[in-house]
């Protein structure tokens, strides 16, 4: 069946950023990402790629950075008390390093610049703020959502929401 909303999709891809040509990401480690189409459940410019897509499609997808994750902005350094992190209590921070933060709107991913003992000082920009990227896509499979992931808005099962 075709991609269309609220079909549930899962696909592989290997992210790769435009500007140098390296592989970033890839999904091809683990199990194929699920999600539900037409609720906002990926970055707007791998959604808009995929309509009418089928199982078994491969195709790459230029995204600017309005339809991926955004600009990168200045001044976007902020010091955020250590137990805001979402983390593994043992890992330990590097420069570098991306990591989730608790805010009062849900989780929000930052990279770690220095690190103190109560403290950390992390850039807000998504590490892939302001890149031009392409995605190689795969179209594992498509299938029609249920009533109850079409209420949820998101996906269930492996590679999506396990509840
Ligand atoms: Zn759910």
């Amino acid at each position: 069946m075709k991609i269309e909303k609220n079909t549930v999709v899962r696909f592989h891809y290997d992210l790769y950023d435009q500007a140098d040509g390296k592989k970033i990401e890839t999904s091809k480690e683990g199990d194929p990402v699920a999600f539900l189409f037409g609720h906002n459940n990926v970055i707007k410019g791998l959604e808009e790629a995929m309509v009418d897509k089928n199982a078994g499609d491969a195709f790459d997808v230029e995204v600017p950075p309005y339809k991926g994750y955004g600009l990168r902005h200045d001044n976007s350094t902020q010091r955020v008390p250590l137990k805001h992190l979402v983390i593994d209590k043992k890992a330990k921070l590097k420069p570098g390093m991306v990591v989730n933060i608790q805010t009062d709107r849900g989780q929000k991913q930052a990279t770690v610049i220095k690190a103190g003992k109560f403290n950390v000082d992390v850039d807000t920009n998504h590490p892939f703020a302001g890149k031009m990227l392409k995605f190689a896509v795969e179209v594992i499979d498509v299938r029609e959502a249920t009533a109850e992931e079409v209420a949820h808005g998101h996906a269930h099962g492996v590679g999506g929401h396990q509840h």
